[in-house]
């Protein structure tokens, strides 16, 4: 990195604490549809004072896409992939400050969004203003697509991707990303699960009844508690026939991907950070990682009877739940729905409605690709230190089935985050550690000048 550009890097640095505290300030809860024009603006406005070309593109029933593209030296071209959304900030009490107000607290920054992923936006941006200010020009051209819906599963890309797909078309991509690991190295993810997620309800009377009926009534709650429980054995496996079929083993490069990724040490602070002795099944180490290549079925909410204070004597009609499948290569959820229904049905459970909520597929991109091994070698040369490739993230991106489908673009995502393990995304006093922020903007600067020389 020359002089020029190193001194233009710090002074870019010094903005971000001004930037993200604005951004944070516009309460974009997609769920809530709150300000999702005003933070569409000004994220375009922010693109385009960093002199990219910019459109915000409609889809109906979705906040508007923001669109930006900025030619560079090379030919190259790279899609960067954000969203301006953000969770709810519920439960508001649990916050030490207010959710929207950046905060800075025993050296980290507190906002809701602040790591996901609004500090990624502006890290890019502040990378993008240093090396403009330096060399006048960006060394790749660059495609940047950011969405209003990440955060309530993307309902609207698939319409999005079929309607642009030439305005997405690009010669590799990047995902919203991490940051750098406890040992320093780079996070480069290259798979993400798949979902379905799912609705069940029981109706068994037409209405309540006194709970002193329980002898001769039906209970809606534990109608609906049998018809989970057929779903998992106690060993955690999932009962559903077929539901394994194309559940695929990791291939040799995934295997020592794993290897390379169980890290002793981050099993306990994981284990300290939600207060449990043990993982399921006591699994540690590369038996512990290699678990997310299996399937799962969670329970993400249940909801029957009486829930409030003290005691209601109730018998309860009916009964609502909600699970997520969270499904691996080469699993597909319209397929694991149906099996699911065909099980319900076989079990007696005909009673049980099941409405799907969301669908995801799995999407991997092969380690071994020209891409991957580019951005492998870029963060190696950065500190000298291998990243550390995740084979398969737990989580789902929602956006790459369309944009592998529609668009024909598999993509990874790498640090430049400035985020850790403990930035508690989706939770209470979400947070970046102010010490990553500097890292996270060079290694952008890092990133996009070393694609440059390809
Ligand atoms: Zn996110």
């Amino acid at each position: 990195m020359n002089e020029k550009l190193t001194k233009e890097l710090e002074i870019q640095t010094q903005n971000f604490r001004g930037l993200i505290t604005e951004y944070c300030r516009l309460e974009s809860v997609a769920a809530q549809n709150r300000m999702m024009p005003e933070t569409a603006n000004w994220v375009e406005k922010l693109l385009k004072d960093t002199g990219f070309e910019t459109q915000q593109i409609p889809v109906a029933g979705a906040p508007n896409y923001v669109y930006g593209y900025k030619k560079g030296k090379s030919d190259f071209t790279l899609l960067l992939y954000n969203h301006y959304d953000v969770q709810p900030e519920t439960p508001i009490e649990l916050w030490e400050s207010a959710p929207f107000e950046v905060v800075e607290r025993d050296g980290k920054l507190v906002a809701r969004g602040i790591s996901d992923d609004k500090s990624e936006l502006i890290s890019r941006i502040c990378a993008m203003r240093a090396i403009l200010s330096a060399d006048g020009e960006l060394p790749i051209s660059i495609k940047w697509i950011i969405e209003g819906e990440e955060e309530i599963g993307s309902p609207h890309f698939d319409a999005l991707t079929r309607e642009h797909a030439d305005l997405l078309k690009a010669d590799g991509a990047l995902w919203e990303g991490g940051g750098f690991n406890e040992k320093d190295q780079a996070e480069l993810a290259v798979g993400f699960r798949g979902m379905l997620y799912v609705e069940y309800n029981v109706e068994v009377m037409k209405k309540d009844a006194h709970s002193g009926g329980a002898h001769a009534l039906p209970s809606g709650a534990w109608r609906l508690l049998k018809a989970l429980a057929s779903i998992k054995d106690d060993n955690g496996k999932v009962l559903i026939p077929g539901f394994y079929e194309h559940v695929r083993e990791p291939n040799e490069s995934e295997k020592q991907a794993l290897q390379d990724k169980a890290d002793p040490e981050m099993e306990e602070k994981i284990l300290v950070l939600y207060g449990i002795q043990s993982f399921n099944d006591n699994k540690r180490g590369y038996e512990l990682e290699e678990l997310v290549f299996e399937p799962t079925a969670n329970i993400a909410g249940f909801l029957s009877g009486y829930t409030e204070a003290g005691v209601k004597t109730v018998l309860p009609a009916k009964a609502m739940a909600k699970m997520d499948f969270r499904l691996v290569p080469e699993q597909n959820p319209d397929d694991i729905l149906e099996k699911l229904k065909s099980h319900l049905k076989a079990q007696g459970f005909e009673d049980v409605q099941v409405r799907k909520l969301g669908g995801a597929e799995p999407v991997v991109t092969p380690i071994d690709g020209a891409f991957v091994q580019r951005i492998k070698r870029i963060c190696q040369a950065f500190n000298e230190q291998e990243p550390e490739i995740n084979p398969l993230v737990g989580g789902t991106l929602p956006l790459l089935e369309a944009m592998k489908k529609n668009v024909g673009i598999l993509g990874i995502s790498t640090a430049g985050n400035p985020v850790y393990y403990g930035s508690g995304a989706h939770a209470p006093n979400e947070h970046i550690r102010l010490s990553d922020m500097p890292r996270a903007i060079k290694f952008n600067v890092f990133m996009l000048t070393e694609l440059g020389g390809m």
